[in-house]
């Protein structure tokens, strides 16, 4: 624990260097389209970084549609926004559902540049820690009722969980290339700012078979936020990645790994679960951008390759932190895949990790850790939702989009709500309106089964079933250490 905790402090002290720098694009400048946007396969195939990260627009990526977002990145957190009636039903209903313990305040204030910004200098009693605050002692198992714990390890052994935060990047082409020619797949911890400011990046994620969890509207000390504005973070980057990319998420991971039980609770209500990690690479902070020279971060990598090969290794896998915040960050991230390979016998995305084949309400299939490691690496999109989602209960509509046969992988959008194109292309029409039955209202407890999916333990057949009830997510008994990502 103390590792982790360590792990933690370390992460904050270079929270500046990690926040305060403007990243590629990321900027509200970026709304000022200077091109012309092509399709996914075209985007992926710029290598100029300059090109790369001059704004584009593309259709159905306008005025109206970004009404429907907070602004990105700005500097206050998002809110629940005005006429968002559908957003609030909601909140409105995970809060009457009770799985948010009350007694559980804000933190401090927000503040990215110094630790004490996250509250952990506050009243809390950091003994105790009696609402598993991860920021203080690294505590990933509730002490709430009805909250569902953290991940942060992988039940396969001798497995590198591969994890990376912060996307999409408007120049992260090379580090998806290198992935696509080794075969490769990733769990993305993708920021809803940047999925609606690089939609093309944000659809190769799906078209590369990449599996894609949520991380937040604009990267805040979730625990220093009310109640309404973590909703909101969750919500509308939620709401991004469905627009954007045709899925929804199951999963999130915490920015600074700043949760506690109250946020937990917020998560769990939008049918999402927290991933954190065992190792971290502390790649963000690497030279130029941050604070750390490089052989400090390739130490790092070392120390946590090292893993591989020690008797702990036999007996489970970790899950590693990484980025692809910028150029140096990804560049390590491919320099060292082959020592990491060496080390370790197998990397595999985190639902990889825990057989997770249905990490989305749509209806794709991954396959499970087995078929992973045996090379059938790439999930099988049908373009068919099997979960009557909009019918029911959970009102996200996403984008139609047009069928394009320059998509490059031709992988299939997510066809909830009777979508019902198999390509992903980047021209795709404005939204049609919210859904008219928000969750949570009158009859909200009836079932909607989110998924039947495996829990993550030593194998693929020891998983118990998971069921969520949108809404009120009650969890089945069974559900206790059981994985939802
Ligand atoms: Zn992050």
């Amino acid at each position: 624990m103390r590792a982790v905790l360590l792990s933690a402090l370390a992460l904050v002290a270079g929270a500046s260097a990690h926040i305060g720098r403007p990243r590629h694009g990321c900027t509200e400048s970026h709304l000022l389209a200077k091109r012309q946007g092509g399709t996914v396969a075209s985007e992926s195939q710029l290598t100029n970084p300059t090109q790369e990260c001059t704004a584009y627009s593309v259709p159905g990526i306008d005025a109206n549609f970004l009404k429907l977002f907070p602004q990105p990145w700005t500097v206050t957190p998002a809110e629940i926004l005005a006429g968002d009636n559908e957003a609030l039903q909601y909140m409105q209903g995970i809060n009457a559902s009770g799985v948010i313990p009350t007694s559980i305040g804000v933190r401090g204030a927000q503040n990215e540049q110094a630790w004490a910004g996250a509250g952990l200098a506050g009243t809390y009693d950091i003994p105790g820690d009696p609402d598993c605050w991860w920021t203080d002692k690294g505590c990933t198992t509730p002490k709430h009722p009805n909250l569902i714990a953290d991940v942060e390890t992988c039940p396969e052994p001798e497995t590198w969980g591969y994890s990376v935060d912060d996307g999409p990047n408007c120049t992260q082409n090379a580090l998806y290339d290198f992935w696509k020619q080794q075969n490769q797949k990733v769990s993305l911890m993708f920021i809803g700012s940047n999925v609606v400011n690089w939609p093309l990046q944000a659809q190769r994620a799906i078209t590369d078979g990449h599996h894609v969890c949520a991380h937040t509207w604009s990267h805040k000390y979730m625990t220093s936020l009310t109640t309404d504005q973590a909703f909101a973070e969750l919500w509308y980057t939620i709401k991004a990645i469905k627009y954007v990319m045709g899925i929804t998420p199951t999963c999130w991971r915490p920015p600074y790994g700043d949760v506690d039980d109250r946020i937990r609770g917020i998560a769990q209500g939008l049918g999402l679960r927290t991933i954190m990690w065992s190792h971290d690479t502390n790649d963000y902070n690497i030279q130029p951008y941050g604070a750390q020279p490089t052989a400090s971060i390739q130490a790092n990598y070392q120390s946590i390759e090292a893993v591989g090969s020690s008797p702990a290794a036999a007996t489970g896998g970790i899950i590693v932190l990484q980025h692809e915040l910028e150029d140096a960050v990804m560049s390590l991230a491919i320099a060292e895949y082959p020592n990491i390979k060496k080390n370790f016998k197998s990397i595999v995305p985190v639902n990889t990790c825990l057989n997770i084949t249905k990490p989305y309400y749509e209806d794709y299939t991954f396959p499970d850790f087995e078929d992973y490691v045996g090379g059938k690496i790439d999930p099988s999109p049908s373009g068919q939702s099997s979960i009557a989602i909009g019918s029911t209960s959970y009102t996200i509509t996403p984008l139609t989009y047009a069928a394009s046969s320059s998509a490059a992988g031709s992988v299939g959008t997510a066809a909830a709500a009777g979508g019902s194109s198999s390509a992903a292309t980047s021209a795709f029409s404005a939204p049609t309106a919210p859904g008219a039955t928000p969750v949570n209202t009158a009859g909200a407890a009836a079932a909607t089964v989110i998924s039947s999916q495996q829990a993550g333990s030593s194998s693929k057949s020891s998983g118990a079933a998971v069921t969520l009830v949108p809404g009120l997510f009650v969890f089945v008994a069974a559900l206790v250490g059981a994985a939802l990502c």
